[in-house]
Parts: C-alpha cells; sequence; structure tokens
C-alpha cells in the first residue's frame, strides 16, 4: 500500500501545512512534495499521517475558537469606543446648555421655559465623565495594552 496521498488532506500538506498548487494533486506530484521537502517522513507507516490528520484537526479547532473570540473581542471594543465617544460628545452639549441627547429632561426644560440649575448641569457631567472613565478602566485601549 502506498502512502503517497495520506501526507494530505487535499492540496494542503500535512507535515509542512503547506496547500500545494492545484496541479499538485498529482500522485506524483505529491511524492516529490514529500521526498523533496521531508524526505526524513517518506518512511513513516500511515498511522504517522493519521497522527498528524488528528493534530492538524485539533489545531484547527483551537485556531478557529481563537479566530472567533478576537473577532467578538474587536466587536466589544469598536463598541466600547463608541459609547466613549458618546459620552463625551453628550458631555460637550450639556457644556453648551444643549439637552437633546436626553429626550425627557429636553423636553420638560423646552415645556417649562427653563434651564437647569448649575449644580444640576456640573453634577450630570460629572457623572457623564465617570462613565467615561470606568468603562476606560474595564476596557483599556487595544493600543495601549500592547505597549
Ligand atoms: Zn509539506
Amino acid at each position: 500500500m502506498s502512502i503517497w496521498g495520506w501526507g494530505f488532506i487535499g492540496l494542503l500538506c500535512l507535515v509542512c501545512l503547506e496547500t500545494l498548487s492545484n496541479e499538485a494533486l498529482k500522485p506524483c506530484k505529491l511524492r516529490r512534495h514529500l521526498e523533496t521537502k521531508h524526505g526524513e517522513y517518506v518512511t513513516k507507516p500511515l498511522q504517522f499521517f493519521e497522527n498528524k490528520l488528528k493534530e492538524y484537526q485539533s489545531k484547527k479547532k483551537v485556531m478557529e475558537a481563537l479566530q472567533g473570540s478576537a473577532v467578538s473581542v474587536f466587536k466589544v471594543q469598536h463598541k466600547v469606543e463608541a459609547t466613549i465617544r458618546k459620552l463625551a460628545q453628550w458631555k460637550k452639549r450639556v457644556d453648551q446648555g444643549n439637552y437633546d441627547s436626553f429626550e425627557n429632561m429636553s423636553d420638560f426644560l423646552t415645556k417649562e421655559e427653563t434651564r437647569l440649575p448649575n449644580t444640576v448641569t456640573n453634577a450630570v457631567k460629572e457623572h457623564l465623565e465617570g462613565l467615561k472613565t470606568q468603562l476606560r478602566e474595564y476596557f483599556p485601549a487595544l493600543d495601549a495594552q500592547c505597549s
């Protein structure tokens, strides 16, 4: 029984994880790949390549899982950054006496034709700043984590 073709899933070499070109699908090309690149494996029994296959499959699962979590980390980070920007924007508006971000309060102030006392405005701004700081503490910027 020939081992050629056993070192591969499709066109992926299980030894070096190189994907060969379509043309290499011919048994002689696969054989050449093993002989020239992995001469030491040519005499390995079938079992060896079966183990390689299992190894590859479990590695692939780990890689896929990691990629999945990386995607969601970036997603979460993106939302956090957007929220922090929004909080900064709200604070700036409050500074300018603009309460459009807070619908109920804005309606109330318009209806009553009044303004918020400074103490309340300051409390709102402090609260927004606090939210921002807390978010940043829980989710440090990704750039900062790398340094
Ligand atoms: Zn290879």
